[in-house]
């Protein structure tokens, strides 16, 4: 393989998988990738985990959609009407008659009554792709119904970033961590989700740097960490608390810095008074003296980095436990320097992107509110049309329930599929089927494509140009290496012919002038242009000369916010939606796994992954799976106020005694039948990561 003439040609793109944005060079044979390599990007200096090397082949599997499908008439919507066979539920139709099909139904809805469409664009998709997608709603439709997966992962985390940092994005790329002598991981599980980020961090424990891992879960980073804290599920916002509170109390808060650069100091040191590390051990159960260690560590190292995941932003508290990791990052003056700052690590290898691009129900590109005049006059200048409303629009879970209450009657959907990714999902899936008119984009027939009345099968992201951000503010570009099955065609161009067929006067030839023409209203990507990220591999922005790569660490001289400070926001404990009691007495957490990604359409179609992780299965600690009679292997039922599911028990001893992890890419015991749709009130954000569940031999 290593011999160049095994292959045709080499083409450079991006993993399509995780936030990390590895760069990759895909060897091409016949028109089919045969192998990919790791490439010097500035994400993963060549390197790729299992998922980018060996996880390319779903993109050739016989399931892609290759031509367009519309229902059958009177076939029902459903994933179980026909499951050996459910391509009987659609009749192929040529892209004509199905993008008629499409945009008729939704025409029909948005003439009657205005805001009967709603939209979910994609994270896996383009920068350009999730633009166009935004301002088809907006533009089309005249409203802002429209959200993507980020609502799923860290919306909490933005919201507690932009109001007390003045932005959403990270800080500092994670590759800072060299710089770092002491590092938080928090609510995140690296190895399996974002393993070539921690690659970095084993190499930064090994030169010396003090590790603090802090998960419910146990995890394999722990044996690289100087203090592993297994802290109570949903007891975030205690232990941080009694953390700062020392801190505080010890004087070893960076004073220049709180006076310098940040505000609602008082009210943050006063609301701490009443978190002291004994008094908290009993909620959070880490030992107070361990609370102590870890805030002396961080609050007197001369350079630190607070690193969290989705155990942190996925609670009713996920706003509240992200205030916290910002606050403890601020009063120890651990920002806007080498070495430090402040990083969600985001999920989808383009979700930082598809955020940034305005796939958000209260923002327009750039986090610019819809809600202000002067934002909307001019992307109403640039697109030279859109008096769309000056209200915020519904966020995932509320366009379900707007469904469900019969105001939301239509719904566009590319590339998402909450039929497998929202809360509670016969809830969502009984939506889905409510729906009058449903049109799906995309590269399978996934879980929500069975309840669809028209699919449009779509280039998956090695068939087309496109660029994407990575969890480090990296834009960086895909290129086409094979060419999409069949009729299937990228999502911009689909997008495009939709809204041409809705009224609205498009002509885009070609994603640079998509590029183009977002650079018009977005300031962070002054300086970024097609041609650049083409010719350089990568830009970070915020970008300050067309010469300059990119700022890694952004906020060394004050924030975006009025006043230039940054504020503290205090956070009191609340607890999770539902508790164990003796119905349900464990808690259910759910999360991925290394060799899957998300909802499985992908991974579980990629030969070696399926391979190596080919059945539904769930952890429990080897005591519990004694206390229950099940022995490791055999089948489990789970259940909760949702409802149950039976899969195969693994015994785990990272998993607490009360616990159960659950992975969600499995359909045939798909987890999010059984999670909690409670949501955070700021970041609108539903409670994956507790439950109260029953385990019992099946
Ligand atoms: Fe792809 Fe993420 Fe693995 Fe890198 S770490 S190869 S981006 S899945």
């Amino acid at each position: 393989r290593g011999d160049s003439r095994a292959f045709d040609r080499e083409v450079k793109s991006v993993c399509p998988f995780c936030g990390v944005g590895c760069q990759v060079s895909l060897k091409v044979k016949d028109d089919e990738v045969a192998w990919v390599d790791g490439i010097d990007g500035p994400a993963n200096e060549g390197r790729l985990c299992v998922k980018g090397r060996f996880g390319f082949d779903y993109i050739h599997h016989p399931h892609r959609l290759t031509k367009p499908l519309i229902r059958r008439e009177g076939a029902l919507k459903g994933m179980n009407v026909d499951p050996g066979n459910p391509l009987s539920h659609f009749r192929e139709a040529s892209w004509e008659e199905a993008l008629d099909a499409a945009a008729s139904g939704l025409a029909r809805l948005r003439d009657d009554a205005g805001e009967r469409v709603a939209g979910f664009g994609s994270a896996k998709c383009s920068n350009e792709e999730a633009y166009l997608f935004q301002k088809l709603i907006r533009q089309g439709f005249g409203h802002n119904n429209v959200d993507h997966c980020t609502r799923l992962c860290h919306a909490s985390s933005v919201a507690a970033l932009m109001e007390n940092v003045g932005s959403g994005a990270v800080t500092a790329t994670f590759n800072q961590i060299e710089n770092a002598d002491v590092a938080i991981v928090i609510g995140a599980n690296p190895i399996e989700n974002h393993p070539v980020a921690a690659t970095y961090f084993k190499q930064f424990a090994k030169r010396g740097g003090k590790l603090i891992v802090m998960d419910p879960r146990g995890q394999s980073l722990k044996r690289h960490a100087t203090h592993m804290l297994q802290f109570r599920p949903g007891t975030d916002v205690a232990m941080l608390n009694a953390i700062m509170h020392v801190i505080v109390t010890e004087q070893l808060y960076d004073r220049q810095y709180v006076e310098g650069f940040t505000e609602n100091w008082d009210a943050l040191a006063a609301h701490l008074e009443g978190f002291a590390p004994e008094e908290m051990e009993p909620l959070c159960g880490v030992p107070a003296r361990t609370l102590r260690e870890v805030a002396r560590d961080f609050a007197t190292a001369t350079t630190g980095m607070i690193f969290w995941g989705m155990g942190v932003s996925q609670h009713i508290h996920g706003t509240d436990n992200s205030r916290c990791l910002i606050s403890l990052a601020l009063m120890c003056g651990h920002v806007g320097r080498p070495g430090t700052g402040l990083h969600p690590l985001r999920g989808q290898n383009n979700v930082q992107g598809a955020s940034d691009a305005g796939l958000i129900p209260m923002f327009l590109p750039d986090y610019q509110p819809v809600t202000d005049e002067g934002v909307r006059s001019s992307f109403a200048e640039i697109w030279k049309s859109g008096d769309f409303s000056d209200q915020k629009g519904l966020t995932v879970t509320e366009i379900l329930d707007a469904v469900h209450a019969g105001w939301v009657q239509g719904m566009y959907i590319l590339g998402e599929n909450p039929a497998m990714s929202d809360p509670d999902l016969d809830h969502a899936r009984a939506a889905l089927a409510k729906l009058d008119h449903l049109v799906v984009q995309d590269i399978f027939l996934t879980e929500t494509a069975m309840y669809a009345d028209v699919v449009l099968p779509a280039a998956a992201f090695y068939e087309k140009s496109g660029t994407v951000t990575n969890t480090n503010r990296q834009v960086q570009m895909g290129h086409p290496a094979v060419p999409p099955p069949g009729q299937a065609r990228p999502d911009w161009e689909i997008t495009q012919d939709l809204a041409r067929r809705l009224g609205l006067d498009w002509s885009y030839c070609d994603p640079s002038e998509v590029f183009a023409e977002m650079k018009r209203g977005m300031p962070s990507l002054d300086n970024i242009t097609w041609a650049r990220v083409a010719s350089e591999g990568a830009v970070t922005y915020p970008s300050q000369s067309p010469d300059d790569p990119g700022q890694p660490i952004v906020f060394g001289d004050g924030f975006p916010r009025e006043g230039g400070r940054a504020r503290f926001t205090p956070a009191s404990i609340i607890a999770p939606d539902e508790t164990p009691d003796a119905e349900f007495p464990m808690i259910l957490t759910t999360g991925r796994q290394l060799e899957h990604w998300h909802t499985g359409a992908m991974t579980r179609r990629a030969s070696v992954l399926d391979a190596v992780e080919p059945e539904a299965n769930c952890s429990l600690h080897p005591r519990t799976l004694r206390r229950l009679g099940v022995v490791p292997g055999a089948d489990i039922r789970l259940t909760t106020r949702r409802g149950s599911i039976t899969l195969m028990a693994r015994a785990d001893r990272a998993v607490s005694e009360d616990m159960v992890f659950l992975p969600f890419a499995f359909v045939e015991a798909a987890a999010n039948l059984l999670t909690n749709p409670a949501i955070d009130p700021f970041g609108m954000i539903p409670e994956f990561k507790f439950a109260a569940v029953r385990a019992e031999a099946s």
